[in-house]
């Protein structure tokens, strides 16, 4: 099975693109939404998170109050790589059942921080998709409602552009529209194909 990782920065357009993929009938792989199942009530790994951070960390409706826990890992590197210790073998778990279960002739997987952390054996190619900074800040403000300074906060904590497409297989430029994104979307669809 081909898979292909997808990453790239905040408002670079990986959904959009992920959304693309999948309209293609390719299976896509989310990992934040498998970071927000393996975090659920009843999970061991959400017991574990209250036993490190208190039952402050839940919201009123006992799920995880993801802000706030973004918040502390965001201002501390270790309780960061705590939850990163705790998170990445059950995401990667979930993952190779869901790769393995993959119809379609390839399968992409979305992981935002691909580049920031360790390496996956199970991807084949790296996917970039590229975008001028103002470009991802103007997105990610339309999206998100962060202001400029939020969102540059946060880019500057991800790899940078160049070291992104230096680690790129393949990379979608995603500088025009949506229209200019579905053509690059095809072109690759043709090639992951190919592979098989
Ligand atoms: P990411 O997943 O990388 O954070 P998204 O795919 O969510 O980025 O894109 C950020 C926002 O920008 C979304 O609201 C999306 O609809 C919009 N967007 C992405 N690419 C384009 C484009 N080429 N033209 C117009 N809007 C776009």
């Amino acid at each position: 099975m081909l898979v292909i990782g997808l990453t790239g920065g905040i408002g670079s357009g990986k959904s959009t693109v992920a959304n693309l993929f999948a309209e293609k009938s390719i299976t896509v792989i989310d990992t934040d939404q498998l970071a927000r199942d393996v975090t659920l009530p009843g999970q061991a790994a959400l017991h574990k998170i209250v036993e490190k951070f208190g039952e402050g960390i839940l919201l009123p409706d006992k799920t995880l109050n993801r802000a706030q826990l973004r918040k502390i890992i965001f201002a501390d590197p270790h309780k960061r790589r705590w939850l990163e210790k705790l998170l990445h073998p059950l995401i990667r778990t979930e993952m190779q059942q869901l790769i393995a279960a993959t119809k379609s002739p390839y399968c992409i997987v979305v992981i935002p921080l691909l580049l920031e952390t360790e390496p996956n054996p199970l991807i084949k190619r790296i996917l970039v998709v590229d975008a001028l900074e103002e470009q991802q800040i103007w997105r990610a403000k339309m999206r998100d409602n962060l202001s400029e300074g939020e969102i540059k906060a946060i880019i500057y904590t991800q790899v940078t552009r160049e070291q992104r497409l230096a680690a790129a297989d393949d990379i979608i430029y995603n500088n025009g529209t949506l229209e200019e994104l579905a053509l690059q979307v095809e072109k690759l669809h043709q090639l992951y194909q190919a592979f098989n």
